[in-house]
């Protein structure tokens, strides 16, 4: 039997049908997006900056910043905006990733990285890699061009070179001369502690906390079409011995995004971040609870905390809220949201 339906009843059929799509558009439009940043935490305190210096992380924070909103605002996706923001932090010198990384024991840069796609739980990770310019890339080519999650080192490195495009530079092209000069005191202050210290991030006391900064970069990102997306990348600690992993390439430790729930990055001191599952245990609360999210991110910092950790995590949701807790004297950090909302700051008191 066929279905005829009078003329008349098909043009009200198809301004409906218009009406609905027109509809759709106007929420599409009008969905928030958003982003937010950091460029690590540690002992940063506002008497050990000169003004020009200041200045330069202000602006580089912003320009990371600018580079992801744009492609937010253009309708770009969450995962293209958490690498644009990423690339120019690992690119400077002034952070712990990609150019400018700290360096191991060995006096050699090795480098982690992930990234992780909120609408399709796909993920990608390295670690301890030495000779690819931006590992953020190399963590989104394991996601999308391959079978795996997390490869290591040469294998990385060989899987890069299998898949080409990606840049190779000798690991001198990282180190910097204040990464240098870092590692000689933090191998000076192992010696004199008897071992004790093997990093100055390990370093209690405060005669040297201007050193305990942690620098690695990471950002997440919500976009138009309401998926969420998170990466971190960074160096490491100082003085770190070879072949030590961090959170940051760590799939629910430094790096979570899951469109039921929120997108996450840490830094800080990645042994206890690895305990307690942090950027994991952010989704789980809102997911299991219904915790609102600033005050998951509080409560999983809490228990970084309780266990002896320092450091801090970026996170936003799909409403586009935006939590940036720290339990360090401060942390590079910047976010931008189309509800209006924006912020560049460094310190405890901006
Ligand atoms: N979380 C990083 C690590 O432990 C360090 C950092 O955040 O700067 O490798």
């Amino acid at each position: 039997m066929s279905f005829i339906l009078p003329r008349t009843a098909i043009a009200g059929v198809l301004a409906l049908m218009s009406l609905a799509a027109s509809a759709a558009d106007a929420a599409a439009l009008s969905r928030p997006f958003g982003l937010a940043l950091h460029g690590g935490a540690g002992v940063i305190l506002r008497e050990k900056f000169s003004p020009a210096l200041e200045a330069q992380y202000r602006a580089e924070l912003k320009q990371a910043l600018d580079a992801g909103y744009a492609v937010l605002a253009a309708g770009g996706s969450a995962l293209d905006a958490v690498v644009a923001t990423i690339l120019p932090l690992e690119n400077s010198p002034l952070f712990n990733a990609g150019k400018g990384a700290v360096l191991n024991a060995d006096g050699i840069c090795e480098l982690d990285a992930s990234i992780m796609d909120g609408r399709t739980l796909g993920a990608g990770a390295i670690a301890g890699v030495q000779r690819i310019k931006n590992p953020i890339r190399l963590a989104r080519a394991v996601m999308e061009k391959s079978p795996h999650v997390l490869f290591t080192g040469a294998g990385a490195e060989r899987f890069a070179e299998q898949i080409g495009g990606l840049e190779f530079v000798p690991n001198t092209y990282f180190q910097t001369e204040r990464r240098r000069d870092d590692l000689k005191r933090a191998q000076e202050l192992e010696k004199a502690s008897g071992g004790r210290k093997v990093s100055i991030s390990d370093e209690g006391d405060h005669a040297v906390d201007w050193e305990r900064k942690w620098g690695t970069v990471g950002c997440v990102a919500l976009d138009a079409q309401g998926n969420l997306a998170a990466g971190t990348s960074t160096g490491g600690m100082t003085n770190k011995r070879f072949g030590r992993v961090g959170d940051s390439p760590i799939i629910g430790a430094g790096t979570y995004a899951s469109n039921a729930t929120c997108a996450v990055s840490a830094t800080g001191h990645g042994e206890y971040f690895i305990r307690i599952g942090v950027a994991r245990d952010i989704a789980a609360q809102m997911e299991y609870k219904g915790t609102p999210l600033a005050q998951a991110a509080e409560s999983t910092l809490a228990k970084v905390a309780q266990l002896g950790g320092d450091g801090g995590v970026i996170c936003i949701d799909r409403q586009a809220n935006v939590a940036l807790p720290f339990n360090t004297p401060g942390m590079y950090r910047a976010f931008r949201t189309s509800k209006g909302t924006e912020d560049v700051a460094i310190f405890g008191n901006k």
